[in-house]
């Protein structure tokens, strides 16, 4: 494909010299940061140019601020300018005195005159402002056989200069707008994890979405004595339209996976010492007892109302975090916020796409080798979990129990390394990442997600559906 525009290029003439990326590398050395904006210049900034140039431009223009710390540093324009009768494209770099840092010839189509991208004369116009003349014979030595190409690339310079002079320095409201466009990240601790919100908007709207994560952890906390679901496990019964409502999806997940996935699992987890920490491994009969006190037709729902069979423990650790992650989501939407990040860990959501790209990226961890990662993914409106047997765990004579329990079986799962999911929303994800590591990766069909599956023995192949392998970037 590449290969074919080259030729066409050298059919027509034409010369491509760089490209934008390699361009930008030029005029910017140093800034990694490059804020990219198609900018339209109000009538007044418009006549202001013009009657600089003392000709007529164009209103839209490609503009480029190079930003470090929050402040601009370097701006650069991309100058289209008729040779002959074709064009030629340039970026110009300026500093944030007005002066040219560099000029760099990204394409010229004429047949003749190509030698205006060489360095003996693109140099002459380093340092040069808006004030100076840029004219053959005045301030700029040309070069012989290319003369109108020169002129071309003066003239764009020069308009280069008159827009970033009158839209950047002169308005320095304009660059404020541009940088602000950056997202505003911010982390807290909620329901004893990380949770990072990356997000395009107002502060504002991140503090909210917080507030409602942690309104959350309020309601499902295991831990906080307080919350819902801590007084449905002291009670045995509660009215809270809210916990009902997510009590309401947890069922849909049992049922979807045969009780693989089981928000009933409390009385199992806590055998196992998962909830304290002090981890054991529980006698037949404590399985066999805590097993006839697990199962999802125990936690009985009406309406708003709660009630729980006897005995029965929830415990949120395989879902909770999933459904905060939407929430927080549903927040930041209701803000208007159309870009964003949520990562909760084991959990993350991407909300629409960063300005210009295709979707959020993210990695999946290698299970055998913490600091590695698997692949990647771009994602868009959707969410990614990963449950690993790595996280939490201990071993006994060289067998590995791992925080995720078959509720049919009562024991940790083992064989199983990590699964992740990918899903529509964060309680899908978070739910079906526990249910597949329980039931193994034909669920994922059956649950319409895509997963990547990971066996405990890290020779063997990784399992991943047809639409996973699709997007997946192998490492
Ligand atoms: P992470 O904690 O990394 O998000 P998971 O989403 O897989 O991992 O959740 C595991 C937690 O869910 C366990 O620590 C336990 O509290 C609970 N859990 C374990 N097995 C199950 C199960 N089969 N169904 C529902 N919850 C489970
Ligand atoms: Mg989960």
């Amino acid at each position: 494909m590449i290969l074919l525009a080259l030729l066409f290029a050298l059919q027509e003439g034409s010369q491509v010299f760089l490209t934008e990326e390699e361009a930008l590398q030029i005029v910017f050395p140093r800034e990694e940061k490059v804020l990219r904006r198609e900018v339209t210049l109000d009538s007044s900034t418009h006549a202001a140019v013009e009657n600089r140039l003392k000709r007529r431009v164009e209103t839209t223009h490609r503009l480029f601020v190079a930003a470090r710390d929050g402040e601009a540093v370097g701006f650069a324009m991309i100058a289209e300018e008729v040779t002959k009768t074709l064009t030629m494209t340039f970026l110009v770099g300026v500093d944030p005195k007005g002066r040219v840092i560099d000029v760099a010839v990204l394409e010229h189509k004429e047949k003749i005159g190509a030698d205006c991208a060489k360095r003996k004369f693109l140099d002459q116009l380093r340092g040069k402002t808006v004030n100076d003349p840029l004219r053959r014979k005045k301030d700029m030595v040309h070069v012989v056989g290319a003369t109108m190409s020169c002129d071309a690339v003066m003239r764009g310079t020069r308009k280069a200069l008159a827009v970033v002079r009158e839209y950047c320095l002169d308005r320095p409201q304009n660059v404020r707008a541009i940088l602000q466009e950056e997202p505003v990240v911010q982390q807290r601790y909620v329901m004893g994890s990380l949770l990072t919100i990356t997000a395009y908007g107002p502060k504002s709207a991140v503090n909210r979405a917080f507030e409602e994560a942690k309104r959350w952890d309020g309601i499902l906390s295991d831990y906080k004595e307080e919350s819902d679901l801590s007084r449905l496990n002291r009670d045995g019964k509660l009215e809270s339209p809210e916990l009902a409502r997510f009590l309401g999806e947890c069922r849909k997940v049992s049922d979807l996976s045969g009780g693989a996935f089981d928000v009933t699992v409390g009385p199992l987890v806590r055998s196992w010492g998962f909830r304290d920490g002090r981890h054991r491994v529980p006698s037949s009969a404590e399985i066999e007892s805590a097993l006839r006190r697990v199962g999802s037709n125990r936690v009985i729902l009406e309406n708003g109302r709660i009630r729980l069979a006897e005995g029965t423990l929830l415990d949120p650790g395989a879902i909770g975090k999933g459904w905060a992650v939407d929430r927080t989501v549903d927040a930041l939407r209701k803000d208007g916020i159309a870009s964003a990040f949520v990562d909760f860990g084991s959990t993350v959501y991407a909300l629409g796409a960063p300005p210009g790209k295709e979707g959020w990226t993210v990695a999946v961890r290698d299970p055998f080798r913490k600091e590695r990662t698997l692949g990647q993914l771009t994602l868009r409106h959707a969410s990614l979990s990963t449950s690993g047997a790595y996280e939490k765990f201990f071993e006994v004579d060289g067998r590995r129990f791992c925080h995720i329990l078959d509720p049919r079986t009562g024991r940790p799962v083992e064989g199983v390394a990590s699964v992740s999911v990918l899903a529509r929303t964060g309680t899908e994800s978070d739910a079906l990442s526990t249910a597949i590591f329980v039931a193994g990766p034909d669920l994922a069909a059956k649950a319409k997600v895509d997963s990547l599956w990971v066996s405990a023995d890290p020779k063997a192949e990784l399992r991943m559906t047809d639409g996973w392998r699709k997007i997946w970037r192998k490492e």
